[in-house]
């Protein structure tokens, strides 16, 4: 029987060799870099508000969650959270999760398993794609962003099986561009599908002309809200069964007080102050547009370089100029599609993006011909 230090060193040497290694990074602001890989788009992880309102839960409950929110750990602070969460997003009911990975793999088994159907965007999150595993529904993908393939394979295989689970996310997380919502929900309607959207890198609540009635969506406090956390979103009574029946809601300690109330701080100042949102938005927006890129949809913009050490190199060179730019790769993203991701927040300044733009363009940093 081979070590297990051999075949971690096996593997490892693997992904060395294909420029795929992953490594763990420190924050960009402590090796003084200017970082546009924060998922913080709003500015509110350090927002004095935020963190007075978590000061004083530490102070009050002290540190942990202590137990399972259906053991004891459901401090009065979720209850805030939960209905300002709803209010906000325009549902009757909400039930706040420890991540949004543990949302995704709480929830979707929760709604369909053997028998069942998953249809998914090609380009969903990971935590998408173990939720449709954990579930043991079939899952069928189509092309991003593609509403004739999703109706395919719908026409095709919807009558196979008994329900029907229709994935998508609002903004996608590799790629910043957004989906086809209503057209989406009428496809759902059309073929009797359930629809869920995962919102975790949306500023703003979901739009709709007319909101679908078989809806549901997930979300994280970890992105614009800068704290920690999922939630999902829906009827009091889709989330009451939710809170029966997901594993890693049941399962797993609740997140400590001073994280929930620093989340619905944070809700407060997202509401309070909608130029947040709309700066991070206008700054993507100007960075495309001089980069000659598609019109940026979100705090997302992707530059495709092709292959993965074009990627690296890439972000080395932008490190060395004091700019933090991670490099997507595959597996995160289809093979051959490695590219910088430009994550764009409400407290850049713009001579900050503007040094960005003319850095890229004197490193000769351009998108590859498709
Ligand atoms: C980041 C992300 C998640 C995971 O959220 P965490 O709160 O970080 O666990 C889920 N879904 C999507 C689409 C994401 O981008």
């Amino acid at each position: 029987m081979p070590a297990l230090d051999d075949i971690a060193a096996q593997k490892l040497a693997l992904l060395d060799e294909k420029q795929l290694r992953r490594t763990l990074r420190e924050p960009a602001a402590m090796q003084e870099l200017v970082s546009f890989s924060s998922n913080d788009y709003l500015g509110l992880s350090a927002h004095p508000k935020v963190i007075k309102a978590a000061e004083s839960a530490l102070k009050t409950y002290g540190l942990g969650g202590t137990a399972s929110r259906l053991a004891g750990g459901n401090h009065a602070e979720y209850g805030v959270l939960e209905a300002a969460l709803a209010q906000w997003k325009h549902y009757t009911a909400a039930r706040v999760f420890s991540s949004g990975y543990a949302a995704n793999i709480g929830v979707i088994p929760a709604l369909v398993g053997a028998g069942d159907l998953i249809i998914a965007d090609r380009l969903v999150h990971a935590c998408m794609i173990d939720g449709a595993k954990l579930s043991g529904a079939q899952m069928m993908r189509f092309a991003h962003n593609h509403l004739d393939h999703c109706r395919e394979i719908l026409a095709a295989h919807r009558g196979e099986y008994a329900h029907c689970l229709l994935m998508t996310e609002a903004v996608f997380s590799m790629d910043g561009d957004t989906a086809p919502l209503q057209a989406l929900a009428k496809l759902a309607e059309e073929f009797e599908a359930w629809l869920l959207v995962d919102s975790a890198h949306a500023l703003q609540p979901l739009e709709w002309e007319k909101k679908p009635e078989n809806i549901i969506e997930i979300t994280t406090l970890s992105k614009a809200l800068g704290a920690l956390g999922g939630a999902v979103l829906g009827s009091q009574l889709l989330v009451d069964y939710i809170t029966n029946t997901a594993r890693s809601l049941i399962f797993s300690t609740g997140l400590p007080p001073s994280v929930v109330a620093g989340a619905n701080a944070a809700l407060q100042v997202v509401q309070a102050e909608p130029q947040r949102a709309q700066r991070a938005l206008a700054l993507a927006q100007h960075f495309a547009n001089a980069m000659q890129l598609a019109p940026a949809q979100s705090a997302i913009v992707p530059l495709q370089l092709g292959e993965a050490k074009k990627a690296m190199e890439g972000s080395e060179k932008l490190a060395q100029r004091g700019f933090f730019v991670p490099a997507i790769r595959p597996p995160t993203v289809p093979p051959n599609t490695a590219r910088l991701r430009f994550a764009f927040r409400y407290d850049h300044t713009d001579a900050q993006v503007n040094e960005l733009i003319r850095t890229l363009r004197e490193l000769g940093i351009c998108p590859c011909e498709p």
